[in-house]
């Protein structure tokens, strides 16, 4: 039997520390540790802070949402909880690319189109940009990642349409515990062949709005500094039925 398939997996060493969580080898070479720190960033590390609580929120929102994802189709990385902050997941061999979806015009889109924020799109907007913190993640297309060698034709198909997908199954979700799901960013990666979504979803990677009033239940409350980041997170778990401790 795998590890992945028991209880008792031991955290080994150190495989690369992330912005807001750090990546463990463990005893099964097929699988890694997700732990999702307290630490946030914004603005491609420009500017970071510690928020209590935020690893747990957001490692069990994870869970909740990759499981849901999987019920419906949609194949994923994720295991299972390990801890309050730490998942199983399949190592994968990651795309340098994020995938963006958008329902409603928001950051980076209305500054560079000059829409006006809160703008409802008729349809989805997807958007692929490069995942490079020097270079401030570029927006790229398929011929970009064609070209330099960041994925196949049949990768670029099957990310867009995993990324569409996941919004067939999420903005429902959302809409039905009141929030509108304003936008979000996805990242895969290859496993034994096959493309499966990885990272992470949670408010830190996506745009939450309550329906009635707008207020941001995201990263936008780090980001502006509005506060009441971490309380905006335990919401949305509140709302999802996500037990916290
Ligand atoms: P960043 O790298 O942007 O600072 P994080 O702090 O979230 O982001 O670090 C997590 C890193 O782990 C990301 O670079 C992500 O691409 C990578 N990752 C996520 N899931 C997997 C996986 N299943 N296998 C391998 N790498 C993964
Ligand atoms: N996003 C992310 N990581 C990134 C860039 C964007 O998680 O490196 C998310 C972001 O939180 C939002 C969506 O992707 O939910 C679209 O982001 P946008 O392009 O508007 O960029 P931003 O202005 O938020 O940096």
């Amino acid at each position: 039997m795998s590890s992945s398939t028991t209880e008792s997996v031991s955290r080994g060493s150190e495989l690369y520390r992330g912005k807001a969580k750090t990546v463990y080898h463990c005893d099964d070479s097929s699988r890694l540790v997700l732990h999702f720190r307290n630490d946030t960033s914004a603005f491609d590390g420009g500017k970071v802070d510690q928020l209590n609580r935020k690893g747990e929120v957001n490692n069990r929102i994870n869970a909740f949402v990759m499981e849901k994802l999987a019920a419906a189709g949609v194949p994923t990385h994720f295991d299972r909880l390990l801890s309050a902050e730490e998942s199983l997941v399949k190592r994968l061999d990651m795309l340098p690319v994020e995938c963006v979806v958008r329902n409603i015009a928001a950051g980076s889109l209305c500054k560079r189109l000059g829409v006006e924020e809160g703008l409802e799109l008729e349809t989805p907007l997807f958007e692929f940009f490069l995942k490079n913190d020097e270079l401030h993640d570029p927006m790229i297309n398929d011929h970009h990642i064609r070209l330099f060698g960041w994925g196949t034709q049949e990768q670029i198909d099957e990310m867009q349409r995993q990324t569409l997908a996941v919004n067939d199954v999420l903005k429902p979700m959302f809409a039905d515990i009141g929030i509108l799901l304003v936008d979000y960013k996805l990242e895969f990666g290859m496993y034994e062949g096959k493309l499966l979504l990885g990272d992470e979803f949670t408010p830190d990677g996506c745009r939450l709005w309550d329906a009635e009033t707008r207020k941001k239940l995201d990263k936008d409350r780090f980001r502006r500094d509005m506060g009441g980041v971490v309380e905006a997170y335990e919401e949305v778990a509140r709302r999802l039925g996500v037990p916290l401790d």
